[in-house]
């Protein structure tokens, strides 16, 4: 059972739907006080539903304004998931304007604010804290018409390690998991070709997709105590794809 979650405030983004939701439930299993972010009030309200206690923020982390105006009223929080994300596939040749800025602007941009909100916070109530940022195991390794997901997620790793580095002397941790395929609405949107499938499966030593529940265990860790002395790194939930 992971230590020190019981009782804090937690944060998740994009929690309405797959990992983001499961980290939420999980959170809200192991005694956190749990805030649930995403843009779909209807996924937000049936997550209400499944677990009374949850509180709920519909905003859309696109929006610089809105995010900081809806961020202004919650409470403290200790923990922090930085899930929501978007991956919107062209091939490079076909990248478009629109894609690029929604991409960064979800992915990397709102990371960082709502990093940035939530640790003034700790900072200011001299308290320590855990971000985890859920990155991909395409932040490393480049994937066909995944150019710009990629560098979002690539980018997303060093500001990993940035704030790591500036947040550590507030003894507050920051790292990621870079998870392989998960079978979630964005994995299925992306990954149901078989011949698709059977050639990321056959670079995977494990020969296997990951399972949400892999993910959300790796969240957890990395969110509690037992990893108290690990900061800025990068935690594959991959089946070693990366280390090949
Ligand atoms: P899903 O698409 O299943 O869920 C994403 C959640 O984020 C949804 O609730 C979505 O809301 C929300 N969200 C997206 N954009 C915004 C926004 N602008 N503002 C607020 N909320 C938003 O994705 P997954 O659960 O699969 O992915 C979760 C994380 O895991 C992402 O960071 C993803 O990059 C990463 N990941 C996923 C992998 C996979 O194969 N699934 C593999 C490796 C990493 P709505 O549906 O309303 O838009």
């Amino acid at each position: 059972v992971a230590q020190g979650l019981c009782g804090r405030g937690a944060l998740v983004t994009g929690a309405g739907k797959g990992i983001g939701r499961a980290v939420a439930v999980a959170l809200n299993r192991a005694g956190a006080r749990v805030t649930a972010l995403s843009q779909t009030k209807a996924d937000l309200d049936s997550l209400e539903q499944e677990c009374p206690g949850i509180q709920t923020l519909c905003v859309d982390l696109g929006d610089w304004e809105a995010t900081e105006a809806t961020l202004n009223t919650v409470g403290a929080v200790y923990l922090l998931v930085n899930n929501a994300a978007v991956a919107l596939l062209q091939p490079f040749l076909e990248v478009t304007k629109e894609a690029f800025d929604r991409s960064f602007d979800v992915n990397l941009r709102a990371a960082l604010h709502v990093s940035q909100i939530v640790a003034r916070q700790m900072i200011a109530r001299g308290v320590p804290g855990a971000i985890v940022n859920v990155s991909s195991q395409a932040s490393q390794r480049a994937l066909q018409d995944h150019t710009v997901y990629c560098a979002t997620k690539c980018a997303l790793d060093m500001l990993t390690k940035t704030m790591a580095l500036e947040l550590g002397p507030h003894q507050i941790r920051v790292n990621s998991v870079n998870p392989t395929v998960v079978m979630t609405d964005m994995g299925r949107l992306n990954w149901t070709e078989p011949q698709k499938v059977a050639a990321m499966t056959s670079r995977i030593p494990l020969g296997k997709f990951a399972e949400v529940d892999d993910v959300v265990n790796s969240i957890l860790f990395l969110l509690s105590n037992q990893s108290a002395m690990t900061t800025g790194a990068m935690l594959p939930v991959d089946g070693g794809f990366l280390a090949c």
